[in-house]
């Protein structure tokens, strides 16, 4: 059955799902047909899947196919990214299993141009607009935070002391179990977030933000080693603050622009996990499900949203409530071995749209 009937309720939640090419690591591709009932042909509404003989089809705002580039992608979103220059607080995340172009999407190849993607697009996007309106006034202030949300820990990515960008304190459900925590999540009243001990950076220039992104990833992979494969099981939350300021109508606007690459969605069993690995993969779980929950709890417009039930949820709430905008890519393998993660992440994906 398709979806259609759930997208007039919705407000301001959107979905849109990405499938990338077969790669030659990649076994034989799935039986999947994408409709194409839009003008341009990478771009449409439907997908199926075919399991077993048994066909499953979903419908989304939009559906990109493996010929849709990283522009025809951001040309769909520059809208989205543009609201948060005009003051709504923005959230864009990219789901799916390891391996399924979520930081293709949100990353995408530093090395060419081409292959920008979302991030540096819509950073660059945002300083040209804002560049463009001083004429009529406008200033801005742009501050930038990046964190990663590894097993319900937070570690700050733009911390100049390595050494004490992790969160080395335990949590159980979320409490500390020994000692202060860092990294302590509280909202004031005016809806804005503060992270103790967060490193926050003033930034003037899209070039600048660029700098930040390297030294950020950098000290992703420097978890990565030490971590095991730790950034596909680590959310990874980009944060623009921006405050705009008129000073001919004295008008003000605060807008937030947050770029979320989630944790891989893929389910436990396939991923084997014993110990450590148990304990991290029912991390991913609890706040892909709560994060899920979130969603849908507002999509529904019911009373009590859980958002206290993860980190990634906590930090977010008051950019996911009221008036913000959320959009949601679905990331997509499109080889037969995925099939099965496939359909979880197509079936999570319309539960939220
Ligand atoms: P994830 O972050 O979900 O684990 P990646 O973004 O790392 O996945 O993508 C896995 C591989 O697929 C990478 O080698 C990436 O360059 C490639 N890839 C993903 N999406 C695309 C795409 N749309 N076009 C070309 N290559 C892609
Ligand atoms: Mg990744």
């Amino acid at each position: 059955k398709l979806h259609n009937t759930i997208l007039e309720l919705k407000g301001n939640i959107r979905v849109f799902c990405r499938v990338r090419p077969l790669l030659p690591d990649d076994g034989p591709g799935t039986d999947m047909v994408l409709s194409y009932p839009m003008s341009t042909e990478a771009l449409g509404r439907g997908i199926e899947l075919v399991q077993s003989g048994q066909k499953y089809p979903f419908t989304f705002d939009k559906v990109f196919n493996h010929e849709a580039s990283q522009q025809d992608v951001f040309i769909e979103i520059s809208q989205l990214v543009q609201s948060a220059l005009d003051g709504y607080k923005v959230c864009i995340f990219a789901y799916g299993q390891t391996g399924s172009g979520k930081t293709y999407t949100m990353m995408g190849r530093p090395d060419a141009p081409d292959l920008k993607g979302l991030i540096p697009r819509s950073l660059e996007q945002i300083f040209q607009i804002s560049q463009s309106l001083r004429d009529q006034g406008w200033n801005y202030k742009m501050q930038v935070s990046v964190l990663e949300i590894y097993n319900e820990t937070i570690r700050d990515l733009l911390s100049s002391n390595r050494s004490s960008g992790f969160d080395s304190t335990r949590t159980e459900n979320g409490v500390s179990v020994s000692g202060k925590q860092p990294y302590t999540i509280k909202h004031d009243v005016n809806g804005n977030t503060h992270v103790s001990d967060l490193t926050i950076v003033d930034v003037c220039s899209a070039n600048e933000i660029s700098s930040l992104l390297q030294q950020a990833a950098q000290s992703r992979s420097v978890g990565r080693t030490h971590m095991n494969e730790q950034s596909s099981r680590s959310h990874f939350v980009f944060t623009l603050r921006i405050c705009g300021f008129n000073e001919n109508t004295e008008q003000q606007v605060q807008g937030v622009l947050n770029l979320i690459d989630l944790a891989g969605s893929e389910r436990l069993s396939r991923s084997g996990a014993t110990g450590d690995r148990l304990k991290e993969t029912q991390a991913i779980n609890k706040s892909l499900s709560s994060l899920s929950d979130v969603i849908f709890a507002l999509a529904k417009k019911e009373e009590h949203v859980p958002f206290r039930n993860s980190k990634l949820t906590y930090l977010l709430q008051p950019c996911l409530g009221g008036d913000s905008k959320t959009l949601m890519f679905v990331n997509i393998s499109p080889d037969a071995s995925s099939t099965g993660e496939s359909l979880c992440s197509l079936r999570f994906a319309a539960r939220v749209n």
